[in-house]
């Protein structure tokens, strides 16, 4: 993983969670929505990312078969509602002086 990745890590945990809290999201979906944001992420970076969160306990997935393939749907556990309000507060608050 390069710096700049490393860098970026905590925006795309924050981002996957905020996704996670309105939807069911799946591995290529969220791929898809961080290269609409401009980050280019290889599968082998992004579902490490997934499982992590999923060990911390901030999401939870359930296996579903879509057209006889299996796919792995990751929702928001009440960890992770709670760990994303506070990372917002954060952002908000170092935002705002960096932006400004
Ligand atoms: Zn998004």
């Amino acid at each position: 993983m390069t710096l700049n990745r490393k860098f970026f890590l905590g925006f795309i945990r924050i981002h996957i969670l905020y996704h996670a809290q309105n939807e069911n999201i799946y591995g290529v979906q969220m791929m898809d929505a961080l290269s609409d944001h401009g980050y280019k992420l290889s599968p082998g970076t992004l579902y490490p990312i997934l499982h992590s969160l999923e060990q911390e306990g901030f999401l939870k997935s359930q296996r579903k078969n879509v057209k006889g393939k299996i796919r792995k749907y990751y929702t928001i556990t009440p960890e992770g509602q709670k760990v994303l309000q506070e990372a917002i507060g954060k952002l908000r608050e170092l935002t705002s002086e960096i932006i400004e």
